[in-house]
């Protein structure tokens, strides 16, 4: 028998256990095989960036989770849910219980902002600020103050798209989303007409994704703008690949919008490219006012600067500017990349990583499938069998001494159904953003 750890419960973490119960399981007939996994959760909760990172408004894509229930309820598979590796047990205990440890922890923390002004009042990275409207827990007390015109977004990523949409969106664009109520009710407050996209290069190296970007066209109230001078010429579009194409030829649709158009429109989503930020500049009341500005062009695919500076409005700003692993003691860490340091997934002897703990934060959900293959492909090489560890009854033993409040796969569908039922009409639950909440319904102490 081989016992396996996962640590993290998002896609990394639910594919690695998929392609474990492939290696040495029997999925079809659902019967144990030789392994037993067991997927721990710092959260009550199941699904990481499904739940907490994916855009409310996205939920065909959180559908995804439906594929990862399937796992957890099969027999060798088990949620450990409400314990922190690297807190409540260590790295080196559980390298002890179980043959092989994959970290799939991805990326939660944001890149800094290092820039003059960052630490300013209503300035927020991503992480912190996607978290708010998604109701992670540790963000949920955010309150980002939406009283303001102009807001700002540093970043041409797909999250740096997620963030403006769900700031351009009106209340009824909502139905059908789970943002947290607390989130939809500052929204339904806000007091913001513009989104500026920074961008410290040019549209053809824009990272957004064709699909979501396209979706800025058919907002109630809000109308992306692009300045036509930005684009470069037409012809050269035959150089990118095709996705990339797509997504510039949205762009090339948004630069053509006439004016006429924008008049019934109160919301503005204007791309700003060749605007790499250099300070953030507080307002009166020490809170962030402005972004001030270095206009750049191209050197190849670099920015460079041309000293030319302005200044762009700025009452909130969010730094979308990409993600990075946290570092647990004791494992290589490689700060340049943000992630483990690891070759093909090896860490060290028995220890592994996955997904964006292993490459950074990059790719769609799918491409953690392959990934969690390839880990395990690495494991069966290294342990082909199991070296008589205790596993699971080990790890049970350890929480009962240290009286660790365990949530289990049945626990989280208590917390799960609680959350459906406290829905509001239209949308799919109404999540429990406080910790202790989603223990209580869970029928714990
Ligand atoms: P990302 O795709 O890496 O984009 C980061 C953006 O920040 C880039 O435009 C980058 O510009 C810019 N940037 C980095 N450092 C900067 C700085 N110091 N100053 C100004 N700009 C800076 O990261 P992400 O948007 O966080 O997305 C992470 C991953 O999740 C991506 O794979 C993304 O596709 C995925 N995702 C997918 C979806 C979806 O499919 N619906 C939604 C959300 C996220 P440069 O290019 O110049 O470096």
């Amino acid at each position: 028998m081989l016992h396996i750890a996962i640590v993290g419960s998002g896609p990394a973490g639910y594919y690695t256990a998929e392609a474990c119960q492939k290696q040495w399981g029997d999925a079809e007939t659902g019967s144990e095989g030789g392994v037993r996994v067991d997927v721990f959760d710092v959260l009550p909760v199941p699904y990481g960036l499904i739940r907490s990172g994916v855009a409310p408004d996205h939920q065909s894509i959180k559908g995804v989770s439906r594929r990862y229930e399937a796992v957890a309820l099969s027999q060798n598979v088990r949620f450990v849910g409400n314990v922190a590796i690297g807190r409540d047990v260590s790295i080196a205990e559980l390298q002890g219980l179980y043959d092989a440890v994959v970290l799939a922890t991805g990326a939660p923390h944001d890149r800094p902002l290092d820039l003059p002004g960052a630490e300013l009042g209503n300035v927020f990275g991503s992480a912190a600020f996607v978290g708010w409207y998604n109701g992670h827990p540790q963000f949920a007390a955010l309150n980002p103050d939406l009283s303001g015109r102009s807001a700002v977004v540093i970043g041409n990523g797909n999250v740096a798209l997620d963030v403006a949409r769900i700031l351009a969106k009106t209340q009824a664009e909502f139905a059908g989303s789970d943002i947290v109520g607390h989130a939809l009710n500052a929204l339904a407050g806000s007091q913001l007409e513009q989104v500026v996209l920074l961008g410290r290069r040019g549209p053809h190296q824009i990272a957004m994704t064709p699909k979501e970007l396209g979706e800025l066209a058919h907002l109630a109230r809000a109308c992306p703008r692009v300045e036509p001078g930005d684009l470069p010429p037409e012809g050269d579009d035959m150089l990118l690949e095709p996705g990339q194409r797509k997504s510039v030829t949205h762009l090339r649709s948004f630069a053509a919008i006439p004016e006429a158009h924008r008049a019934d429109r109160d919301f503005e989503v204007a791309f700003d490219f060749f605007a790499a930020p250099r300070a953030l500049i507080a307002g009166d009341d020490g809170r962030v006012a402005a972004v001030e500005v270095e206009r750049t062009r191209l050197d190849g695919a670099r920015a460079v600067g041309t000293g030319e500076i302005y200044r762009v409005p700025a009452d909130l700003v969010v730094s979308c500017i990409g993600y990075q692993t946290s570092p647990i003691p004791g494992v290589p860490f490689e700060e340049s990349a943000g992630r483990f340091a690891n070759h093909e997934g090896r860490i060290l002897p028995g220890l592994y990583c996955v997904g964006w703990a292993r490459r950074g934060p990059s790719g769609t959900i799918g491409t953690n499938r392959p990934d969690g293959f390839s880990v395990v492909e690495r494991i069966a090489e290294d342990c082909p069998a199991g070296l008589g560890k205790k596993g699971r009854a080990g790890f049970d033993a350890l929480a009962a001494a240290r009286g660790l409040a365990v949530v289990t796969f049945q626990d989280w569908r208590k917390i799960d159904a609680a959350e459906i039922g406290n829905a509001r009409d239209g949308s799919p639950r109404e999540k429990f953003v406080a910790v202790e909440a989603m223990i209580s319904a869970a029928g714990k102490a």
